[in-house]
């Protein structure tokens, strides 16, 4: 058990990421209390000692702090109002962590209703992946009052081992998060674009990779995503479609801001013709699909002779 001051903890929304972070708290020495529209996703949690609520507000009731972990903006809004909702069930000063990638804006929206029940928001997404998550290892992007954030350290350190306070306003993390997502979509872009036409000069790919990863182009997204385009493991992972919904968020908070983003709207048209196409619920390294269909070469057949005359 940590010294943390919470003991109750409510977990709502039980996915690829929420149930191996669930089970991190679990493990601590946490009292978890979760749910999630789907009741069978609860089962492992179940197993090691979590307990069932039929609704978010009960999850509330039952909870000091509450982290909500679930797709996308509405999905947030719906776990949080109306007469089942989490703010529905809270009592004042429990406090709300939500780690799930959506819009700033809904986050700041949704601080302002929780402060009129006296809750204390943080908004704090996570990178690193379903592996980052069953490690503990996530990159945690917290906005919100450091107050909030020192009280809640103790759990966040149960799922992440990088946490950092982008700023005192909820949304902060958001905005952090949107940067991540436009960074490591518009590197999947380039690597399959290079992969692809390295292919097209009669070049191995795999080869390819292999050199760059040792200069300056390296980068994580070469290494990982790079691996999967050549070996042609398109299972999720993350999804094209969570892609397609941060890049969304990423270019209408740009639109709002007043700033420019022309690679990462590029990235997002490339993944929703990705997705058109049949492939959104596919890895995001599946984005050289795209690039292979306009080329009409595969990185993977590219053992083809050197001597391919150029087209
Ligand atoms: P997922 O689709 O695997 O799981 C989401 C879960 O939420 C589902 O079980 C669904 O039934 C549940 N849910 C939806 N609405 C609900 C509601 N109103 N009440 C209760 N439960 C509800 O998604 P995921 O991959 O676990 O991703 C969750 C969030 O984390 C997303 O915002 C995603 O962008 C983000 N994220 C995912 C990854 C990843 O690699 N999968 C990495 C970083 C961040």
């Amino acid at each position: 058990m940590t010294d943390g001051e919470f003991r109750q903890v409510g977990f709502i929304g039980l996915g690829v990421m929420g149930v191996p972070m669930a089970a991190n708290l679990l493990r601590s020495g946490y009292a978890l209390t979760v749910h999630d529209l789907d009741a069978s996703r609860a089962e492992p949690l179940l197993g090691l000692g979590a307990t069932w609520a039929e609704d978010a507000a009960s999850v509330a009731r039952a909870a000091e702090v509450v982290i909500t972990m679930v797709p996308d903006s509405p999905d947030v809004v719906a776990a949080a109002e109306g007469s089942s909702g989490l703010l529905a069930g809270s009592r004042p000063h429990m406090v709300w962590i939500d780690m799930s990638t959506i819009s700033p804006v809904t986050a700041q929206q949704l601080a302002e209703a929780a402060a009129v029940h006296g809750i204390d928001m943080l908004d704090a997404p996570v990178s690193g992946g379903q592996k980052g998550a069953i490690e503990a290892t996530l990159s945690i992007m917290v906005g919100g009052r450091s107050a909030v954030l020192e009280r809640c350290l103790p759990l966040l350190r149960c799922m992440g081992t990088t946490i950092v306070h982008i700023g005192e306003q909820v949304g902060a993390g958001q905005v952090a998060k949107a940067c991540n997502q436009m960074v490591v979509g518009v590197t999947i872009g380039v690597v399959a674009e290079a992969l692809v036409v390295g292919a097209k000069a009669g070049v191995d790919p795999g080869k390819i990779r292999s050199a760059l990863l040792g200069g300056f182009a390296q980068s994580r997204v070469l290494d990982v995503h790079g691996e999967r385009m050549l070996d042609r493991t398109f299972e999720p992972g993350f999804r094209i479609r969570l892609h397609q919904k941060d890049l969304a968020i990423a270019t209408s908070m740009a639109r709002s801001y007043g700033a420019a983003v022309p690679l990462s709207a590029l990235t997002l048209e490339l993944m929703n013709g990705l997705a058109a196409a049949g492939d959104g619920e596919s890895d995001h390294s599946a984005l050289v699909r795209v690039y292979e269909r306009l080329a009409e070469k595969t990185v993977s057949d590219a053992a083809e002779a050197m001597s391919a005359a150029p087209r």
